[in-house]
């Protein structure tokens, strides 16, 4: 077993790590040692291939298919340099100002973290795109949506000098999209920051953060020589695991005695894809797959629509049967247009991330009928806006048959019956993982505060998405990194206390 020491240790450099990396940076100025553990590997530029499994297993933890205990859903959540910022697809929102309201965090205002954000969005050069960078398949999505008098909105995006490749979820191949890989993780090594990758933490005690690295047989080698290390943070240590393994880490850290709530109050978006295939050839896997979303619903019905194109392998394991009805339509591939709903889930004890007795994290997750009536409601919807941009026939999971054809358009009502909307029944997944760690007034109903430091462990911080005391409602990404600037700016106000 080996020894290091630092004075900051941050575990994981997604959006939060990468972004309270960069922000705790200026310390090194002052001789403040900092280091980043990182469990997966960064890349080369050349392994970016976009090759869809290759790059699953590369990226993602469990290749993106991560069940939930009772097997009625797969996460998606990376495992990177970068973290799931090197997978994302970039679309950049801040959090509505009731939705900061409705969390309800003592000291949290809305225009503090609105403030932060935007310095994101700068930084990472969001801007919306050209229309005639547009390709077919957000364009007729707006086509769908205007027609039945949908609110639409335009997906602001984080990317620079996109190629329009389509590939963003799998690794953009083109250094285009502006991830933490990109931006902030290069910055905060500049300043002297060390990122040490390939290095998973097993567990936290007292200040020493226990790690293994490995080699996984691609990326740049780690710094650190395969073997176990105990990592001492003499100041602080910065936990941003991302939402389950943060949780995960924690608790198999025995943190859980006395936080409660730790692990607790996961939400994740429920997301189901849903095609509708054209008589003619359009662009979907070509151009930026994400342009615009569908807010008609948010409010009534607590559901999002959003565009989105997603690789052979995820498309077939999204569609519900198989054999010669699904041949067909994956054949149909270059006519089909994507919509990917997002449902807004309410924040329950029960729902929560645990450990086996390996330590392993297990999401006991389980839908509720309100968001299955969720589901329901916005498959009716998605068939609707297909059928307004003119497709032929449309596959919707619940529906009693596979293809629902346009002549029978009246008759979605019917032909999409609520009853069949169950779980396990049909393909339901989830990208925004949140919660567990929740900020809030004292241990009774959180983990930690609204600076996000742990509540009785003045040297414990969490930083990243398992923060959220409910959903976002939108996509996350924005307000995790504006969550993270809190943490770090909290941590610099306390570092005199904490350094002495
Ligand atoms: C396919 C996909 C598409 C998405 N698209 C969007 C989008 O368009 N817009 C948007 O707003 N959001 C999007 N998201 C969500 C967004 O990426 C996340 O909300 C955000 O990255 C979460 O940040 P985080 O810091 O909490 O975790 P992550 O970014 O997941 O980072 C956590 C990191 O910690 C590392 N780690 C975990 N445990 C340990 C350990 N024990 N030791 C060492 N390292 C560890 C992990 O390897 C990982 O790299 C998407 C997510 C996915 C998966
Ligand atoms: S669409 Fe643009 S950002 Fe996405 S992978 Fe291609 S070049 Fe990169």
């Amino acid at each position: 077993m080996q020894e290091r020491e630092y004075d900051i240790v941050i575990i994981g450099s997604g959006a939060g790590g990468g972004a309270a990396a960069k922000e705790l940076a200026p310390l090194c100025a002052d001789g403040v040692k900092i280091a980043v553990l990182e469990m997966g590997a960064k890349l080369k530029e050349e392994e970016y291939t976009g090759r869809e499994v290759e790059m699953s297993r590369r990226l993602y933890i469990d290749s993106g298919g991560t069940l939930t205990k009772d097997r009625a859903m797969t996460l998606a959540y990376g495992r990177a340099y970068g973290g799931s910022t090197v997978v994302y697809t970039g679309t950049s929102l801040t959090m509505p100002e009731e939705v900061v309201e409705r969390w309800n965090v003592p000291g949290l205002e809305y225009e503090d973290l609105h403030r932060r954000s935007v310095k994101y969005l700068e930084e990472n050069n969001v801007h919306l795109l050209p229309e005639d960078e547009l390709n077919d398949n957000n364009r007729l999505f707006l086509k769908g949506c205007t027609k039945l008098g949908y609110h639409v909105e335009q997906f602001p995006i984080n990317t620079k000098g996109c190629l329009s490749s389509s590939l963003c979820n799998l690794g953009c191949p083109n250094q285009a999209k502006q991830g933490t890989h990109r931006v902030q993780l290069p910055q905060a090594e500049a300043e002297g920051v060390e990122v040490i990758t390939n290095c998973r933490v097993t567990r936290i005690e007292d200040r020493v953060c226990e790690t293994v690295v490995t080699d996984p047989g691609f990326g740049e080698p780690s710094p650190w020589a395969p073997g176990e290390y105990r990592v001492k943070a003499k100041v602080v240590v910065v936990c941003a695991g991302g939402a389950v393994n943060s949780a995960a880490l924690l608790l198999r850290s025995g943190f859980g005695e006395r936080l409660p709530n730790l692990g607790r109050y996961i939400t994740l978006h429920p997301a189901l894809i849903l095609v509708g295939e054209h008589d003619r050839p359009i662009t979907n896997f070509y151009g930026h797959p994400k342009s615009y979303y569908c807010d008609e619903f948010w409010k009534s019905d607590a559901f999002l629509l959003e565009t989105c194109m997603y690789f052979p392998f995820v498309t077939a394991k999204n569609l519900i049967g198989f054999g010669a009805e699904h041949s067909e339509l994956m054949r149909a591939f270059p006519r089909l247009q994507m919509i990917l709903v997002l449902a807004l889930d309410p924040a329950i004890a029960d729902n929560r991330v645990t450990v086996d007795s390996a330590g392993e994290p297990v999401v006991d997750y389980t839908l509720t009928e309100g968001v299955l009536d969720t589901l329901h409601a916005s498959m009716l919807a998605s068939t609707r806006v297909f059928f307004a941009a003119g497709a032929k026939r449309v596959h919707a999971p619940a529906a009693t048959n596979f293809f629902i054809d346009a002549a029978d358009a009246g008759r979605i009502d019917e032909l999409i019956p609520r009853s069949n909307v169950l779980p396990g029944k049909i393909s339901i997944t989830s990208a925004h993982l949140m919660g567990g760690c929740r900020m809030g007034r004292d241990p009774g109903d959180s983990v930690t505060d609204g600076w996000g430091r742990v509540h009785g462990t003045p040297w414990l911080y969490v930083a990243d998405s398992s923060l959220f005391p409910q959903c976002s409602e939108i996509n996350p990404y924005v307000t995790v990194m504006g969550l993270a600037d809190r943490v770090a700016e909290g941590i610099r106000t306390n570092a005199g206390e904490l350094l002495a």
